[in-house]
């Protein structure tokens, strides 16, 4: 597994070079900052029929595309631009905006791309879905074959004057997932067939097809749409079916010829689902970014009560700081790993196994972490978390599809370990081989192969029941020393390093108990300092992730808060309506202990009119309850009083 060959050389260089270009790129403005904050973005569209919120996210994936810009070039290199567009924090308004971002440029219009610059027929299909003047999709998978995808049952026969027919043969070859229903925009998809010439199976190949006009399908063509998948933000997923639908010759992409390896051309002819592997999984970072402000700014934000009678910020308890911080941390961690990756994945001078390896490495450990993250930060957000409106719950239930779309994480991680268990080829070794986690993924390897040695083969039963299981652990272990590494040469802070490896530690903390002599008490000894090496950078650290346009939470701040309520469904007469923050203006936020960095910020001012009226409130309660709670008190002492001088006197 540790790999001293050129060829990792090479390619741990190139990476460091290419990251220092991808960061370069990251660091400019994002062209989407002032979209985020427009009212496309900015309004609540949970309150609206599905339908609508369909639209709209068609809407804002469109403002998203245009804002971008992206060029055939920018496809065809991956550049830097194209991974700004997977790193956009904009992804968590609306995440099903994002899928259909993601489906249009990098499936759709990058497919069609590989094939532009020799079929000068296709200018004008690409140019429209570049422009979004066109909604673009890639139907690949079908209801049977998901992860099998290469054994999928569409058909294209060539017939013969030259047209193919398309066809769905069996319900069970429907194309499942890709949004096809008609939404009011013209719809081109990228429809993956297995072809058939002279009654010859030459293999899966790719054809563009125009699927409808955005209001009726295309002849022969069915489209059953989906009811949604529950939880997540609305996208039209669909069924599609094709009944013998005539296509020119020219709707194939490539060559009808059988290919000399059925396998590797059906590899390269959906090679963008490789690109999307690391590119959806590269949304992590945003994921992280934006959930842990949000943790952050309700926990600085909610007060309670103590029991000394003081109103402290919800932030104050360790059991905020240590996930919320942690987040911040994975966060910056992800960010120097996912630049890094991204050198590595795009240049061409690595062998391709170990790109796909890079990107299967990086999918997996960012959507983990993420995963994790907006369960835990939702919940450290009690009631509100819960709500989509404040944007974690949303980020969570998209994000369970991005882990199972364009490579889902545990068949990557299955198909990555056992090649790398065999020794077919290596990824990057450690920079740092002494580093706990580097020693943690070497103590995984030497484990499995150990095991290995006694079974027949990879395809025993032997390996399915001790191998696969730890297959998704060993290549999380692989990506948590990789990112180590990563944020180490990118010069992240030691405390933000040492709180990501005490995270990682969590995650197996027997092995280090037993492998590395860190006993639990000191693991979590780690953690705790790292906190507090963290905590007073708390502000620093929320303001340098720059995603507040990105941020449409109600929750966060009071004056959100305020507008978000002022818009919802009231029932019963005027007067109801109340102070957001102090409920009926007596609230008192003055008293907080000096773990509450910036929480004088955090309440509204205070107007010359709230004021007086908070004092004559004061004094109508007295009235209300204070005078005759005295008077009783008073009449209680009275009646004590007079029954000790009797049984005195008698
Ligand atoms: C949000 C979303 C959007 C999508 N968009 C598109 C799209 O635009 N176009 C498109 O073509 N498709 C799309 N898909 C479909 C996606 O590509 C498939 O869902 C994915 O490939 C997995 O296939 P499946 O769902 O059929 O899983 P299955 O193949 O049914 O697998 C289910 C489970 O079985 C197990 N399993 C399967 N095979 C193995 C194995 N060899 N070894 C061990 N375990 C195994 C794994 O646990 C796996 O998770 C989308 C999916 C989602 C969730």
């Amino acid at each position: 597994m540790l790999d001293d060959s050129p060829i990792i050389k090479t390619a741990t260089r190139a990476g460091h070079l290419q990251t220092d270009r991808a960061r370069r790129m990251i660091r400019t403005p994002r062209p989407t900052r002032e979209l985020a904050q427009s009212p496309l973005f900015q309004q609540h569209a949970e309150g609206l029929p599905v339908d609508e919120r369909i639209r709209l996210s068609y809407q804002r994936a469109k403002a998203i595309g245009r804002a971008y810009a992206l060029t055939p070039h920018d496809l065809i290199t991956l550049s830097p631009k194209f991974w700004q567009l997977h790193t956009d924090p904009i992804w968590s308004m609306d995440g099903a905006a994002g899928t259909l971002v993601t489906l249009q440029y990098n499936c759709c219009a990058g497919t069609l791309a590989m094939f532009a610059s020799e079929r000068s027929d296709l200018a004008e299909v690409l140019q429209d879905v570049l422009e979004f003047k066109v909604s673009g999709q890639f139907c690949l998978t079908e209801v049977g074959h998901g992860l099998d995808a290469i054994h999928l049952e569409t058909t294209a026969t060539l017939l013969p004057n030259g047209d193919f027919e398309l066809h769905t043969p069996h319900e069970r070859a429907a194309k499942y997932m890709p949004p096809t229903a008609p939404v009011g925009m013209p719809c081109v998809a990228i429809v993956f067939a297995r072809t058939v010439v002279d009654g010859e199976d030459r293999g899966v190949k790719p054809f563009v097809v125009r699927l409808h006009d955005g209001t009726t399908m295309a002849p022969g063509i069915v489209s059953k749409v989906l009811p949604q998948r529950g939880g997540s933000r609305p996208v039209n997923h669909s069924l599609t079916y094709f009944h013998r639908v005539r296509l020119p010759r020219g709707a194939l992409l490539g060559s009808p010829d059988m290919p000399a390896d059925a396998r590797a051309a059906f590899f390269h002819s959906i090679s963008r689902v490789a690109v999307g592997t690391i590119a959806i999984g590269s949304l992590g970072v945003p994921a992280l970014q934006v959930s842990s402000f949000i943790a952050a700014r309700y926990s600085l934000r909610r007060t309670v009560v103590d029991a000394e009678n003081r109103r402290r910020p919800v932030m104050a308890f360790r059991t905020q700081k240590i996930p919320i911080l942690t987040a911040v941390a994975q966060a910056a961690v992800m960010d120097a790993f996912q630049a890094w990756a991204v050198g590595l994945f795009v240049d061409q001078r690595v062998e391709v196994r170990v790109r796909y390896a890079i990107a299967a490495i990086l999918k997996v450990v960012m959507i983990q972490h993420a995963q994790a993250m907006h369960l835990t930060l939702g919940d450290r957000c009690g009631a509100q978390g819960l709500f989509e409106v404040n944007q974690l719950a949303g980020m969570h239930a998209d994000m369970r599809g991005t882990a199972i779309a364009e490579g889902d994480l545990l068949a990557l991680s299955i198909r990555l370990a056992t090649e790398l268990l065999l020794q077919r080829y290596s990824v990057p070794a450690a920079a740092d081989p002494a580093s706990l986690l580097a020693r943690h993924e070497a103590g995984m390897f030497a484990e499995l192969r150990e095991m290995m040695s006694g079974m027949p083969h990879h395809r025993s039963s032997e390996f399915d029941r001790a191998v696969l299981p730890e297959c998704a652990d060993l290549v999380q272990a692989i990506g948590h020393r990789m990112a180590y590494d990563a944020a180490v040469a990118a010069g992240v802070e030691t405390d933000m390093v040492d709180l990501y490896v005490a995270s990682c530690l969590k995650l197996d903390p027997a092995w280090y108990v037993e492998n590395a002599g860190v006993a639990r008490r000191k693991q979590k000894a780690m953690e705790s300092a790292a906190v507090d090496a963290v905590f007073p950078r708390l502000e620093e650290l929320l303001a340098r992730m720059d995603v507040e346009p990105y941020v449409s939470a109600p929750m966060v701040s009071d004056d959100k808060w305020g507008r978000y309520v002022a818009g919802l469904t009231a029932f019963g007469g005027p007067g109801a309506e109340m102070d957001p923050v102090n409920g009926d203006g007596t609230g008192d936020h003055s008293a907080c202990d000096s773990d509450c960095p910036k929480l004088a910020e955090l309440r509204p001012p205070r107007s010359i009119s709230d004021r007086v009226s908070s004092v004559a409130g004061s004094v109508q309660r007295w009235f209300a309850f204070g005078w005759p709670m005295l008077a009783v008190g008073v009449s209680l002492v009275y009646t004590a009083f007079k029954y000790r001088r009797g049984r005195i006197d008698g």
